[in-house]
């Protein structure tokens, strides 16, 4: 018997209809998990980007964004962000982040906290949260009620407290691997470091660089920020909009990001640029590769910062603070290897950094194929869980 021809079928563009597939699509997400509680306020969207190498973590951030799209693209690009850093970090972590969408000054009660961390709870564990902007430990400790997928807590109650003092010896670490390749010495005795940014990472690596005596400069919109690390420091005090044409070897932008733009960047005069806030390059193609050629080293954000992730990893172990800065002091070679890559394959540095992480989760991924009588959550953050029930 002749078999049916099947008629091909006529696909509707589901895109047109659900833009949000093509969005998942286009960065290979794995999953976003709408939040609604009217009752309370809660509008919220979990993106999970990819679990390859483990539960995806990331922070929480309340913002009151403009419209739903634009909350949904900034978790998506926050997510997939959270993936690549965890991965160059050597951690077994996937990516995510959340989002809920509301005024952090207006639009708080415990019960949308709560709310919220029943959604988490629901996940059972594919998603970890964490503090990022507009949220306060309290919000935390109340999602905390709820779910146990929760880091970054008060040290008090077995949380990691704050991440600044293990991201900034991350930072300091990674700037110490980028002299090593820039001048065959990672000694940053008599380096001049301009220091963008007077906050809580800074004022840590300040006190670092100090000891080993750089030659500091600092700057900050707030005189008394700057004045307080200068003092504690010896560093001298510029002002704002003059750090970035300073005569040093070293630019360490520790406050915004985008500060690497078509406006600042031909008026570096610096041999590195290594410091602790994330999207530094407010173009990472064109800008990283301009840096590439004008031959100044720059240590990718997201590496070179991924102390404070570092930090609330170790809480899903048991948080041990030595340890947290043991494992943030490999920053160290992964900045190397990071500049090594770049230079054989004559890329900027980030695209070096992106391309092995993915080769991590490509090579890590492929060892899922072997079957394991264990889950795939084995190892420490598996026994966390086992341990907490
Ligand atoms: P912070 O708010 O304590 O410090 C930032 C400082 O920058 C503030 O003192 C602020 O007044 C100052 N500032 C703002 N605009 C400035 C400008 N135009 N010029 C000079 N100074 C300016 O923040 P933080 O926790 O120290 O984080 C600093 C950066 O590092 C941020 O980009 C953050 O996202 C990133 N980061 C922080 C951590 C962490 O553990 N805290 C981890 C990873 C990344």
């Amino acid at each position: 018997m002749q078999a049916p021809t099947i008629e091909p079928q006529v696909v509707k563009d589901i895109d047109q209809d659900f833009p949000i597939f093509s969005q998942l699509q286009s960065h290979d997400h794995e999953q976003i998990v709408v939040c609604s509680e009217p009752a309370v306020g809660l509008k919220a969207i979990i993106a999970i980007h990819d679990t390859t190498l483990g539960p995806a973590l990331g922070g929480t951030r309340m913002w009151d964004y403009d419209t739903e799209q634009e909350a949904l693209r900034d978790v998506l690009r926050l997510s997939r962000g959270m993936t690549y850093k965890a991965a160059i970090s050597g951690l077994n972590l996937g990516g995510g982040k959340a989002v809920i969408i509301g005024d952090s000054r207006t639009d708080k009660n415990e019960a949308l906290f709560r709310a919220f961390g029943r959604y988490i709870d629901s996940l059972g564990g594919r998603y970890i949260t964490a503090e990022d902007v507009g949220m306060e430990v309290q919000d935390m400790e109340w999602i905390n009620m709820e779910t146990k997928y929760v880091t970054g807590l008060p040290m008090g109650t077995g949380g990691s407290g704050d991440p600044s003092p293990v991201t900034a010896s991350g930072v300091y670490m990674g700037m110490k691997a980028t002299a090593q390749k820039a001048y065959g010495s990672d000694s940053l005795e008599g380096k001049r470091i301009a220091i963008q940014g007077a906050g809580h990472v800074s004022s840590h690596l300040a006190s670092l660089l100090a000891k080993e005596n750089v030659e500091l400069f600092i700057c900050d919109i707030y005189e008394d920020k700057v004045n307080e690390v200068a003092e504690k420091t010896g560093a001298e005090i510029v002002e704002p909009e003059h750090i970035y044409d300073l005569d040093v070897n070293i630019f360490s932008p520790c406050a915004l990001g985008g500060v690497i733009n078509d406006d600042t960047i031909s008026r570096l005069n610096c041999d590195i640029i290594a410091g602790s806030a994330n999207n530094v390059l407010e173009e990472e193609k064109q800008h990283g590769q301009i840096l590439l050629d004008k031959g100044i080293l720059y240590a990718p954000d997201y590496v070179i910062n991924a102390g404070g992730l570092i930090n609330v990893a170790n809480e899903l172990e048991g948080y041990n603070e030595d340890r947290a800065h043991a494992k943030s002091a490999q920053i160290y070679d992964t900045i190397l290897d990071i500049l090594h890559y770049s230079e054989e394959n004559d890329i900027p540095t980030y695209a070096a950094s992106n391309i092995l992480a993915e080769k991590r989760i490509e090579s890590v991924g492929n060892i899922h194929t072997i079957y394991s009588s264990k889950s795939h959550l084995s190892g420490h953050i598996g026994e966390m869980y086992k341990a907490k029930g």
